[in-house]
């Protein structure tokens, strides 16, 4: 039985193949018609928003290949999935949660975890790339999500309130704009700061105290070259909360795996040192090895 995750994507792979256009144009097109009613993929009643995400993932993972940008890789459900996990529990018994995502891509990430929250929630997504916020505002329409999207540099002053949750999967290696960079504190004294480092600030300066920060960093962050700049900033800024390490396996090179590193704002009348959870996740294919990390990430976000 072919399931509503595929129909709609079949549904809008046959219209981007049959057109001239670029793959990802496409895509936009067939779904601006599919909001207006003008062609509908034949779904069954039952479709969820996690159907309408994935059918649209799948066309645009195939648009994609078609332009390979390497910075503008869309974060893979397996990463999305835990991020979205760790966010609901983050949320929990709060209502009214709003989000961030500065560096939003397709919003695949996004809509992942707003698919998971369960109570009201509202999100900014920023990105710089105009395709892929058009792409990623039409699927926020389909999915009814209520997200407003800024085109702009997301390391230049941004008119967002903050927020509770920021995520984000970081854009990584060197920030340009030096003179801009010169507005954070974790530009370097010498050569240019890296974008990740400061998408970590801009991150935080936009999160609401006693809110979090949940970012997919490099895995060596705390090693690089410019960690001395970070580890101050971190301690004076944040409370690291957590740093979840994972597998190998998800990346097709080493040298760019990746971790997932959870901070709290203070709150302005106290910084609590907390116990900071250090945790790997197992084989995603192992079920049980799954089960038991999960346990252990919903009692530290009870805790
Ligand atoms: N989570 C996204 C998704 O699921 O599609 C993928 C994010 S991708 C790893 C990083 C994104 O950051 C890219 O889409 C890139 O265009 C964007 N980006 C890079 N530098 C930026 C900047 N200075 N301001 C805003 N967006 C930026």
């Amino acid at each position: 039985m072919t399931t509503n995750t595929e129909k709609i994507f079949s549904f809008i792979d046959a219209y981007a193949e049959s057109t001239e256009v670029l793959y990802l144009e496409a895509t936009i097109d067939i779904c601006q018609k599919w909001l207006s009613g003008e062609s509908q993929p034949a779904v069954s009643e039952t479709v969820t928003k996690e159907d309408i995400r994935r059918g649209i993932q799948l066309a645009v993972l195939k648009g994609m290949k078609q332009n390979v940008q390497p910075n503008h890789q869309m974060t893979p459900d397996s990463i999305g999935m835990l991020i979205g996990h760790i966010a609901g529990k983050l949320a929990i018994g709060e209502q009214g949660i709003t989000l961030l995502d500065p560096a939003a891509g397709t919003g695949n990430l996004l809509y992942t975890v707003m698919n998971t929250i369960e109570n009201d929630v509202t999100a900014t997504a920023i990105e710089i790339d105009d395709l892929l916020v058009r792409l990623s505002a039409v699927t926020a329409e389909l999915l009814e999500h209520p997200v407003t999207f800024y085109v702009q540099d997301a390391l230049r002053p941004l008119f967002v309130d903050p927020v509770d949750i920021t995520i984000s999967d970081l854009p990584v290696g060197f920030y340009p704009d030096d003179e801009n960079a010169l507005n954070y504190e974790l530009m370097p004294a010498e050569g240019h700061a890296y974008a990740h480092h400061l998408f970590i600030e801009q991150s935080m300066k936009h999160t609401k105290p006693g809110g979090h920060g949940v970012f997919i960093i490099p895995a060596n962050l705390f090693e690089s070259d410019q960690s001395p700049t970070l580890h101050p900033y971190l301690k004076k800024q944040t409370n690291i909360r957590a740093i979840i390490q994972l597998p190998d396996s998800l990346f097709k090179n080493v040298a760019h795996a990746k971790s997932i590193l959870i901070l709290q704002k203070p709150l302005p009348e106290a910084k609590v040192t907390h116990d900071v959870l250090l945790a790997k996740v197992p084989n995603m294919t192992d079920k049980h090895a799954m089960a038991l990390f999960l346990q252990k990430i919903d009692i530290w976000a009870t805790e």
